[in-house]
């Protein structure tokens, strides 16, 4: 059903809440019976006869929906308009001042290939329309006006009849209505609608929304254990940190859809039903981990992040502390809920992260910062020939300075008030600032561990700190085994870049068969025993049917011509991480590793 927007403007703003009438309304607008994408019409009142409107680049996930603008078109009253676009994502128009309305079309592109380890095809937070429901809104919707980015902005959001809408922008008396307190918070905002089931709960007297979208085929799952889980986990932060940031926040979980993106007060999320209908608790980690990240990432925030821009975020060095102690937090909080995370113990979590990280020699040669700089907007093969994870170097220097912080306080601190505190400060960090923190609450100098492992590049002796609460390492080398059976050599993997036909290689590790017999990141790929391979899952389809034993002749094209390597598909060693308790380890320091694990 359609609703005349500007009745609805004046009926609901004008005379009742003159104070929050918004400068700039929106309309967003799905038609069911052409559910290739959606119209946005956007009403506003310029004062000058030039304004430029522009498309966010989201800092983590920049989709660059300005490709998909279609019919953009202006109207006046007062006379001609024209419009020419400056930038890829900046389009300016000249009219003459006074009302004027923007009109223009989203057109959603193919869902993109998902990465190698997604079952499922569609990333949680992209934007899809099907007839029982879709994903719409924020960057991918909604272009600003340049200039007016603190203006409190208005959105209607004109559906298919039937369907609920779950956002976190703020409501109104219509509920189709919602008011936005500025462009920030009107991109942070992505609207799940369609046939929903939605729970409610409240902690610490915040109202907390639960939303799933389930697909027509969904299986059904335990609905409480899901609900209850994420409400466990909710309670847990909050105690952690002693209060919210928010003022309500909403969990927008998807069925048919992998991966999650975090807002200040909401989350999309992809939840299988199918994974939920055999664990409840299926995605409870990946929502531990994404709800932590409002304090630490939203609120907590790296010195480099804007408030809203349509240009690429810039490198930002501190995303092994945003990511790394939210993978840390995820896990324990989990456990501190009472519910098991994939390990069994914190034990075992801890000797996966350092096997991971004894193998792969990339957490010797790249500091903390540096595989921060490449975590986002970088392509991949940004490190050369090494592969690094700035989560997993992040989870284990946060593990590190938890000991660090527990030893020297006699287990009366730790990593929570590190975290309490960087919130209460709710300064922008930077690696100095963590610093800072982490001695305020130790009462210890941590600038050389920052030196060594944060701006440098030293690989960690955990003996030394897991030795401070009485624990020690063991590592031992074996061949690698996957499902009990000797693992191929297959650390190589490929991707298609924007732009550009056929597959670059990514070499992981540079002693790995691939990369011994001369092969590096960046190189195109040409052909695999002589036929052509020109996608990255055709390149998959091959490594996957290769067997111990065999010979592939790879052709590539570089810079400086073509070359072609024979490797020969072999095993390889693997080191594993046993943690062990010392013989000699005191009352105390059992107390301490006692305590480190809750
Ligand atoms: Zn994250």
């Amino acid at each position: 059903m359609a609703m005349n927007a500007l009745a609805l403007i004046v009926a609901l703003f004008a005379p009742a809440h003159p104070a929050l009438k918004p400068s700039i309304q929106y309309t967003l607008r799905v038609d069911s019976t052409d559910l290739s994408g959606w119209t946005v019409e956007i009403r506003l009142r310029t004062v000058s006869d030039t304004f430029r409107l522009a498309m966010a680049a989201h800092p983590e996930y920049d989709d660059r929906y300005w490709r998909y603008v279609t019919g953009f078109r202006v109207e006046s009253s007062g006379g001609e308009a024209t419009f020419a676009k400056v930038d890829s994502a900046i389009w300016q128009v000249v009219v003459p001042r006074g009302p004027v309305v923007v009109r223009y079309r989203i057109v959603l592109p193919p869902t993109p290939p998902a990465p190698p380890s997604a079952l499922e095809q569609r990333g949680a937070w992209r934007p899809f329309l099907t007839p029982t429901g879709g994903l719409v809104g924020g960057p991918h919707a909604f272009m600003y006006l340049l200039g007016s980015e603190r203006a409190m902005v208005g959105v209607m959001l004109d559906l298919p009849s039937g369907w609920q809408i779950a956002t976190a922008l703020d409501t109104t008396s219509n509920s189709h209505w919602f008011t936005a307190a500025n462009a920030a918070a009107l991109m942070e905002a992505p609207i799940l609608a369609g046939r929903l089931r939605v729970w409610r709960f409240t902690e610490s007297g915040v109202p907390h929304r639960v939303v799933y979208w389930p697909l027509p085929n969904a299986a059904s799952f335990d609905t409480t254990a899901f609900v209850s889980g994420i409400q466990a986990v909710v309670h847990q932060t909050i105690a952690l940190f002693g209060g919210a940031p928010y003022k309500a926040y909403t969990f927008l979980f998807q069925d048919g859809a992998y991966g999650a993106l975090e807002h200040p007060s909401s989350v999309t999320l992809g939840a299988p039903s199918a994974d939920l209908a055999r664990d409840p608790h299926a995605a409870l980690a990946e929502t531990a981990h994404e709800f932590f990240h409002t304090w630490n990432l939203m609120t907590i925030r790296p010195v480099e992040y804007r408030d809203i821009d349509y240009r690429t975020q810039p490198p930002v060095t501190s995303l092994w502390f945003s990511e790394g102690l939210t993978m840390f937090y995820a896990d324990l909080l989990m456990r501190r809920a009472g519910i098991q995370p994939s390990d069994a113990t914190r034990t075992a979590h801890l000797e996966r992260l350092m096997s991971r990280y004894v193998a792969n020699p990339a957490y010797g040669r790249f500091s903390a910062e540096a595989v921060s700089r490449v975590a986002y907007n970088a392509d991949p093969g940004a490190l050369g020939d090494y592969s690094a994870s700035t989560h997993l170097q992040g989870e284990l220097i946060g593990t590190m300075l938890d000991l660090t912080i527990r030893n020297n306080t006699n287990g009366q601190r730790s990593m929570d008030d590190v975290l309490r505190l960087l919130f209460n400060q709710r300064r922008a960090i930077d690696g100095h600032v963590i610093e800072q923190a982490v001695e305020a609450v130790c009462g210890c100098d941590v600038t050389p561990f920052f030196d060594a492992h944060v701006r440098g590049a030293a690989p960690i002796d955990f003996n030394r700190y897991l030795g401070l609460i009485g624990l020690t390492a063991h590592v031992t080398t074996g061949p690698a085994v996957f499902n009990g059976e000797p693992e191929r050599d297959l650390r190589i993997w490929g991707w298609e870049p924007q732009g550009e036909r056929g597959v670059r290689l990514v070499i992981s590790d540079p002693s790995s068969a691939w990369g011994r017999a001369g092969l590096h990141s960046r190189d195109q790929l040409v052909a695999l025993n002589g036929a052509a391979v020109a996608t990255w899952p055709g390149l998959r389809a091959k490594l996957q049917s290769l067997h111990l034993g065999d010979t592939v002749r790879v052709q590539v094209r570089r810079p400086s011509g073509p070359f072609e390597a024979t490797v020969v598909v072999a095993g390889f060693e693997r080191p594993a991480v046993r943690i062990e308790r010392l013989p000699n380890a005191t009352v105390a320091q059992r107390r301490l590793a006692e305590a480190a694990i809750f």
